[in-house]
């Protein structure tokens, strides 16, 4: 196995799944699929590669996310803050992804970053069609987008950034959370955890996370740890 799996194993992750992001990494992250029995994967445009969006990227999607071992559509959603691609642009590919994954009742991996209005406005029309809802990654928007998303059967989910010494907004959402409703994760290979900021992100620094949530939840980090394991089976799994 490389080197790099094992220590994630040996961190206690059972699965992995590994996020598609570009028309050029959706072979990459089949790949991944194919060549570990421990990873899968999903199939989506990012926010930041909406402009990339059409009718042949559209189709390589939905091609790739009949893959056996493709969990979710994602990531897609709406970025703001860096706004690589015009609103517009990122609205078109959000929602005929969105469209996509309740054609193929598939779970949805969304980025939301500094578009809460309009991410809320195009999940007012697109969550019902979702029987499976998903996950709102890396959540670091208002307290009130986060009751909107739970409200739509949406987890959340969080990573590094819960370790970061401003993150206490995010600290103060995960503390209204409720914990069938969080997922872990890591968005390697960025926001990697105090104290290791700086290296590579990896799923081997999951466990740092998860004592952080349980901390903040005030429970034993096993008890977080067997919800939270929980929760990213039925979301993506169906079958714990
Ligand atoms: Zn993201």
């Amino acid at each position: 196995m490389h080197e790099e799996l094992r220590a994630i194993c040996e961190a206690g992750v059972e699965r992995i799944v590994t996020i598609a992001v570009s028309p050029d990494n959706l072979s990459t992250v089949l790949d991944l699929c194919d060549g570990h029995e421990n990873i899968w994967g999903t199939q989506g445009i990012h926010p930041h590669e909406a402009s990339s969006w059409n009718t042949s990227v559209a189709q390589a999607v939905a091609r790739g996310a009949a893959h056996h071992k493709v969990v979710a559509i994602g990531e897609i959603g709406l970025d703001y803050y860096y706004e690589h691609a015009s609103p517009k642009a990122q609205t078109e590919a959000f929602e005929a992804q969105l469209a996509l994954a309740a054609e193929l009742d598939l779970p949805v991996v969304i980025h939301t970053r500094e578009a809460d209005a309009d991410t809320r406005a195009v999940l007012e029309n697109h969550a019902r069609h979702l029987k499976k809802k998903g996950v709102i990654h890396s959540f670091t928007s208002s307290q009130s987008l986060a009751d909107f998303c739970l409200s739509e059967g949406f987890c959340l989910g969080f990573n590094g950034i819960c370790t970061f010494k401003n993150a206490d907004n995010v600290r103060a959402v995960i503390d209204a959370t409720p914990i069938d409703k969080i997922v872990l994760e890591t968005d390697a290979p960025y926001l990697t955890p105090v104290p290791f900021r700086g290296r590579v992100n990896s799923p081997r620094f999951l466990p740092l996370i998860a004592a952080q949530i349980a901390e903040i939840k005030n429970m034993p980090v096993e008890a977080l740890l067997r919800a939270v394991r929980r929760n990213s089976m039925a979301l993506f799994f169906a079958d714990p």
